[in-house]
């Protein structure tokens, strides 16, 4: 980085303006640090472009640190997913770090406080700690354990650590200041007792350290230059400080902490806690459902890599909370889509059409780009006869002048093949259209340069060939919620879970789809994008319903 150069944003700026003054780059050093307790969601995105980002940007190393404090909720699984995860978004980590390598670290400075007569054992339990706490006006009430001595206050967090006293049954608190203004500085408990095995460490500890303790500590052990976490963090800047004043004299670098607004998405929940409630409910599958917003469930959906990062650069890095309009990650994935996906024609809905004046045993090729935003994707053949399918939406026996699609009467085109002209229907006994008669001009083939394939109809519909279409199984995914904020709705989150999210179908494709693999992306001609489910199987392929071609919610 040169001199001058400016941040494209706020904390881009600190960075340059730090190198400016007085760090040097080989001095910076960032980590994105989830707590391996869920899968990774649409706001880690963010937390991830941002880290990974800078360490681009200012070819810097960023470490992948899992904050693993809690055994009761975490486990190897969610490490497992979450590194895949930032695999995937395209990001390579420096060095993989566990909040628990420095489990002994912790517990040495720990002691270290107790011996500087700044940490105590507290026996009572959480609710009499609670009840204590006061209130931002209105001081707290100091423990009857505050005033123990070092000696005890040492023998028994030793023996806590040993597994010699029950759980709840007592806590260590940093002996801080209970009048504090700032409530998080009113003795926090740095140290409970958990007879819970850890992924990791497995049956070492009985104690765990709470995560206010570890964070900034970690931090400092690794000798983060700059330390980018959440808005709601801003308060616990001071107890961090606090921590690392009191252990001094500390001679490395002092991380610097900012804050930056977290990403909120309309019609969605992210709190790892709500999205854990979908999935115990059974209200989804699991954590990599499609309609989750998380990173597993957005790739299985069809999301990229790519739309995900545009996503997150176009909804910015604020100081300010702001709600996110889904649309907008809507809209970034049917962009990136529109330039990478092949096109297919696919019926959803079908209903005969028969060309009468087409021959009974023809079987014509026509031919289709495979994408017109790329030339260099090419064609495909697809074969076309007397007896096709189009949509059942597509066709009205009689219509108003608004309606660009087929009536009898009128002509409209098939894609990539012939104008075709509606004659009649047959109906069944209870007056439902079961077949469509219509005749086609045969000069009128697309492509062909005759005058009669220049000629402009009204509507161009997609089609598939009867004998030669492709049954496919499709999951039609909508949003999974019906309010606009389902965390602020006066409802339950749970109360606002919209009921047809998912829909399972059968839908008729050109044969061309038998070339699809796991994970490939297509768009469905006038319909929308669908992403081959990569939990099916080669035998009977998935397709999830990305997004569709238009942002059908702004009409509602
Ligand atoms: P949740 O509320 O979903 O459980 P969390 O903050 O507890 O999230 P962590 O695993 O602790 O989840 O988060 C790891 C990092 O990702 C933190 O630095 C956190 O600030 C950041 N992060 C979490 N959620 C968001 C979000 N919605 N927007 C931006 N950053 C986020
Ligand atoms: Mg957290």
């Amino acid at each position: 980085m040169s001199e001058n150069t400016k941040g494209n944003n706020f904390i881009e700026q600190l960075i340059v303006d730090d190198l400016n003054q007085n760090y040097s780059s080989d001095q910076l050093r960032f980590r994105f640090p989830p707590e391996p307790n869920g899968y990774l969601h649409i706001g880690h995105v963010k937390a991830i472009c941002l880290n990974f980002g800078l360490g681009k940007k200012f070819q810097a190393p960023v470490n992948l640190r899992f904050d693993d404090t809690n055994p009761v909720k975490e486990s190897k699984d969610f490490v497992d997913a979450i590194k895949k995860d930032i695999s995937w978004l395209g990001f390579q980590w420096d060095k993989e770090v566990y909040a628990s390598d420095y489990f002994e670290q912790l517990f040495e400075w720990a002691l270290e406080l107790i011996d500087k007569g700044l940490a105590y054992v507290d026996s009572q339990d959480s609710e009499a700690i609670a009840s204590q706490k006061g209130t931002p006006t209105r001081a707290g009430t100091e423990s009857p354990f505050r005033n123990r001595s070092t000696a005890e206050n040492r023998t028994l967090f030793e023996e806590m650590a040993a597994g010699k006293h029950e759980e709840g049954s007592h806590v260590l608190r940093a002996k801080i200041d209970m009048a504090s203004p700032n409530m998080l500085l009113r003795d926090p408990v740095m140290y409970r007792i958990l007879f819970e095995p850890h992924h990791r460490t497995e049956n070492q500890w009985f104690v765990y350290p709470m995560y206010d303790w570890t964070h900034g500590e970690s931090d400092y052990i690794e000798q983060i230059s700059h330390s980018l976490c959440t808005l709601e963090f801003k308060p616990h800047r001071e107890l961090y400080d606090w921590f690392l004043n009191t252990l001094e004299p500390l001679k490395g670098l002092r991380p610097k902490q900012r804050e930056f607004s977290r990403l909120n998405l309309s019609y969605t929940v992210t709190s790892k806690r709500k999205l854990a409630k979908l999935i115990e409910k059974g209200i989804v599958a699991g954590w990599d459902d499609p309609r989750m917003p998380t990173i597993s469930g957005l790739r299985r959906r069809g999301y990229t890599p790519a739309s995900l990062h545009k996503f997150v650069t176009t909804a910015g890095i604020s100081k300010r909370e702001n709600v996110i309009d889904v649309g907008l990650l809507e809209f970034c994935v049917r962009e990136h889509l529109n330039e990478i996906a092949p096109r297919l024609h696919v019926v959803m809905n079908p209903v005969k059409l028969t060309i009468t004046n087409f021959p009974e045993k023809l079987v014509e090729e026509v031919v289709g780009d495979l994408n017109p935003e790329d030339s260099s994707a090419g064609s495909r053949n697809i074969p076309f006869s007397k007896h096709l399918y189009i949509e059942k939406e597509d066709f009205k026996e009689e219509a108003n002048r608004k309606f660009f699609r087929l009536t009898i009467g009128k002509e409209v085109r098939l894609k990539n093949a012939y104008i075709i002209k509606g004659e009649s229907v047959i109906k069944n006994e209870k007056g439902e259209i079961t077949e469509i008669l219509c005749t086609y001009d045969p000069e009128s083939k697309s492509g062909s340069g005759s005058a009669a394939s220049q000629r402009k109809v009204k509507g161009t519909l997609h089609w598939v060939s009867q004998p030669h279409a492709q049954p496919i199984k499709v999951n039609l995914y909508d949003r999974l919620f019906l309010h606009e904020s389902p965390d602020k709705s006066e409802q339950d989150f749970m109360d606002c879970i919209n009921p047809d999210s998912h829909v399972v179908t059968t839908a008729y494709a050109e044969p061309y789809i038998k070339n699809a693999e796991k994970e490939d992306t297509f768009q469905f001609q006038r319909i929308g994008y669908f992403t081959v489910d990569p939990m099916s199987t080669n035998s009977s392929l998935v397709f999830n319903k990305t997004v569709g071609l238009r942002d059908s919610w702004s009409k509602k």
